[in-house]
């Protein structure tokens, strides 16, 4: 059920779904998508679809993990990218196996340290992980990112957010207006921030700060 047959059946229909990117569909086909679901599950994998994987959160779509990836590679190849939301850890594996740098951070501990354990089993090095709000970016740090991805939905776009995305970077998000989610790509260009709404999308909500 995880061979490779299945696996390439997924490309085969995330192209046909308009993925275009030859580094992002071989980075799909590689990274084992069945190790960061349960293993009741693990025979699922490769279907295109969302997954549970408990605390009331999921895997995302595997078509959704390649047209966010394939977004922050819209401009060329960037040094550091920001994931909030890190989950079971899945869409950090893709952008880990293709960016140099990855910082994930989840605000459900217990989410945070499987994927802590599921990426250092599959020594990822180039991923640091932390535990913490995300709407707050990455704390404690003066550091602005190439690009920043949320993988989940928001109805305000995070302050801290767009303070650390650097000059010339890319936010991928889905944005919730209060009736429906929109994809919105924001990119911090010469004349400032230029937002473009994207496709229609269903993410679960960002969750409220810790305290
Ligand atoms: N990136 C995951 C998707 C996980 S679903 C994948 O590869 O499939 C969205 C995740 O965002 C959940 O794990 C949820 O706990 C996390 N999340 C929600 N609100 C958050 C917040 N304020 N800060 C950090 N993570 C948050």
């Amino acid at each position: 059920m995880t061979s490779q047959r299945t696996r390439d059946r997924l490309i085969a229909r995330l192209r046909r779904q308009g993925i275009n990117n030859a580094q992002v569909l071989d980075v799909m086909r590689r990274v084992p998508r069945h190790l960061f679901v349960d293993e009741a599950l693990a025979h699922r994998a490769y279907e295109d679809t969302a997954l549970p994987i408990g605390y009331g959160q999921t895997i995302s779509q595997p078509f959704i993990v390649a047209y966010m990836t394939q977004l922050l590679l819209e401009d060329g190849m960037p040094g550091s990218v920001l994931e909030i939301g890190t989950g079971c850890g899945y869409q950090t594996a893709v952008l880990a196996s293709i960016f140099p740098q990855v910082y994930s951070v989840e605000r459900i501990e217990a989410l945070h340290l499987q994927a802590k354990k599921r990426l250092a089993e599959l020594e990822m090095h180039n991923v640091q992980l932390r535990y913490t709000d995300g709407t707050g970016g990455w704390p404690n740090l003066s550091y602005r990112f190439d690009r920043i991805i949320m993988t989940a939905a928001c109805t305000e776009i995070p302050e801290a957010l767009v303070a650390q995305l650097n000059d010339g970077g890319i936010m991928v998000l889905p944005f919730d207006n209060g009736i429906d989610q929109t994809m919105t790509k924001i990119t911090r260009g010469k004349d400032g921030l230029v937002s473009e709404e994207l496709e229609k999308v269903a993410f679960v909500p960002l969750l409220p700060g810790l305290n």
